[in-house]
């Protein structure tokens, strides 16, 4: 049985990976389970998939899991988040973090030889040079989850890169593809957080709603499959059953294709380089009928002609644009801000940054704070931007 460590495992896709590993008795066991603050919900994992080590990251809630978890470990922190996934007998550690905290772990988890299933992507964003090199140095495995990485790993299926000529990424539009623009300033939180075909956290589903989802994922797949950015399309398929499409050198397009759950990725992520035979995932094409596909508007969604302009500035620029992102989506759910404030201040705070070319981890790091106190400066001083 293959040990792994959940990193996340109390939000969407840690829950559906848990699922994964029920539906496949006998071919995994659950070392770690580390989460945020969601205590009932961890404590429940735990009952169930009996892990040694579990990690609640919020260390003021310590001591209620130390007095109900008898049978494990406890640990805490950032310091716990490591250890969970650095343990001498983890096999695969499947890190679904949301958001900038996920970098430290997957370093960490790199370091230490960890084949990874990650669906954080937004540390590939802040540091996919040094992530890539990592990789590469350690021997790892670093297979994607995110659904359109996964399409684009399947159909590349072990060969070079270097034979694509373009990957196109498809995007499901989000809630807001066919609303008039016009009306963008008086969209609410709640209609930002519903998606049409994926059911997902809310940070991720606004962000699918702005296209910077999109946006970050252009980057990550850069990072990961080693492709530039300008061979890197993004392509509206309101069906979302072509999760992506890879066109080789001579022209010829192969497309991944397959319902939209995410714990179909999971499940690959987890098997590869097998596949688990199952009949839960059956794509019936004569009931889609037809797949449309359509360029974006980046007029009506700025925020992916964003994630390009950071993409290509390079350096430090996409941890710049993944840190202001944060801080406004997170400011937008709160109601502090419009939903067309979240492109406009990350306008703002990346032409006010200059790009550190190829920085090392602590000039990452550095960027981010600098991109979260200069996001909350313009948003908080109401500065006009
Ligand atoms: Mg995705």
């Amino acid at each position: 049985m293959k040990k792994i460590s959940i990193i996340g495992s109390t939000g969407s896709i840690g829950k559906n990976s848990l699922e994964v590993i029920s539906n496949n008795p006998g071919k995994f066991s659950v070392f770690s389970l580390a989460a945020k603050n969601n205590v009932e919900e961890l404590i429940n994992q735990a009952n169930c998939f009996k892990p040694k080590q579990v990690v609640i990251y919020d260390e003021a809630k310590k001591a209620e899991l130390i007095k109900r978890l008898k049978s494990c470990e406890i640990l805490c922190g950032s310091d716990g988040l490591v250890k969970a996934v650095t343990h001498p007998e983890i096999e695969q550690v499947l890190l679904a973090l949301t958001g900038a905290e996920g970098l430290s772990p997957l370093i960490a988890a790199i370091r230490a030889g960890k084949n990874i299933a990650l669906a954080n992507k937004e540390p590939l964003v802040m540091a996919g040079e040094i992530i890539r090199k990592l990789v590469g140095e350690h021997g790892v495995q670093l297979i994607p989850i995110d659904s359109e990485h996964s399409g684009i790993f399947q159909c590349l299926d072990g060969r070079s890169s270097s034979r694509v000529s373009r990957i196109f990424l498809t995007a499901s539009g989000g809630p807001f593809l066919n609303r008039n623009s016009e009306t963008f300033d008086r969209i609410t939180p709640d209609e930002a957080v519903q998606h049409p075909r994926w059911n997902m956290g809310k940070k991720i589903s606004v962000d699918s709603a702005t296209l910077m989802n999109k946006g970050l994922e252009v980057i990550e797949a850069s990072a990961l499959f080693g492709i530039g950015l300008d061979q890197i399309e993004v392509l509206i398929h309101p069906e979302a059953v072509v999760h992506s499409i890879v066109e080789f050198e001579d022209g010829s397009q192969i497309a991944q294709m397959s319902v939209t759950d995410m714990q179909l990725p999971i499940q690959y992520a987890l098997s590869y380089p097998k596949r688990f035979k199952s009949d839960k995932y059956r794509l019936d094409l004569s009931k889609v009928g037809a797949l449309n596909f359509q360029r974006v508007d980046t007029q009506k969604f700025p925020c992916l002609a964003l994630a390009y302009r950071a993409g290509r500035m390079a350096g430090t620029a996409p941890c710049v644009l993944n840190a202001a992102n944060e801080v406004c989506v997170e400011s937008f759910l709160k109601g502090e801000i419009l939903f067309t404030d979240i492109p406009r201040s990350i306008e703002a705070v990346l032409a006010s940054h200059s790009s550190v070319k190829h920085p090392n981890l602590d000039e990452i790091f550095k960027a981010d704070v600098w991109a979260r106190n200069r996001t909350n400066e313009l948003i908080h001083m109401k500065v006009s931007v």
